[in-house]
């Protein structure tokens, strides 16, 4: 990883007191932990809102898109991850990539899909900075998954559709994991995790989360 180092609000300490932050909302995976107290997540939002970067907080990206909040981030690689990592992971909704790269030093490869190209080349290129190398991307939507390269032994979805998109759930490998949020435009969303045992899936609702909708359609 490259060690640009930041400074005054994005210092070492602040980093600490996020990480403190989420053991304390019951983020338990010291490898999460780990790896989120060494991502520069400043680097991933504007260079006005550096400051702000080690809050708690989801931050505007530009493009009407927002940086998830680090709990969130960290509960939803929790959750995918569970007792046994998998190895190759498909990411609905790369935004600016700080999901992607908080993945790609967790499991062996990452697949990641977004739908408006500018954001995913900038996530792209930063990850690339970084030292990042085990992520595809694609521009695509991200409904349809990313068939080519599926199996995936989980899939994570950043943004919210109304409900699980069917090619998902196919493109999900026997014993996969799916962390999906659900719900429609202006009602309350819902983080869900879906397993997959042969055929059969099976649903644990989460916790009452907020994004914004998984895009039917167009590419922009
Ligand atoms: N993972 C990001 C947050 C992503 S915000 C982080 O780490 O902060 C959600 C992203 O999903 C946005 O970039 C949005 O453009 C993208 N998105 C919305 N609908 C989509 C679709 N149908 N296919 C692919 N990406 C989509």
């Amino acid at each position: 990883m490259n060690t640009r180092q930041g400074i005054g609000m994005t210092s070492q300490r602040t980093r600490d007191r996020l990480i403190d932050r989420l053991r304390e909302k019951g983020i338990a995976n010291e490898a999460i932990l780990e790896v989120m107290r060494s991502t520069p997540r400043h680097l991933f939002v504007d260079e006005a809102l550096a400051s702000r970067a080690y809050e708690d907080t989801a931050l505007p990206i530009g493009n009407g898109q927002t940086i998830s909040q680090p709990y969130i981030v960290a509960r939803m690689t929790e959750v995918l991850l569970g007792s046994h990592p998998p190895r190759r992971v498909l990411e609905v909704g790369t935004g600016c990539g700080y999901q992607t790269a908080i993945l790609a030093q967790l499991v062996e490869e990452v697949f990641t899909v977004e739908r408006v190209a500018p954001l995913q080349q900038r996530a792209r290129n930063l990850l690339y900075e970084l030292g990042l190398n085990n992520v595809r991307y694609q521009h695509s939507d991200g409904n349809w998954g990313w068939k080519k390269h599926a199996p995936y032994d989980g899939i994570i979805v950043t943004a919210a559709p109304e409900s699980v998109p069917e090619e998902l759930l196919q493109q999900l490998a026997d014993g996969g994991r799916l962390v999906i949020p659900t719900g429609g435009q202006g009602q309350a969303q819902r983080l869900r995790l879906i397993t997959r045992q042969g055929d059969e899936f099976s649903e644990t609702r989460l916790e009452a989360v907020s994004f914004v909708p998984l895009v039917q359609g167009d590419l922009s």
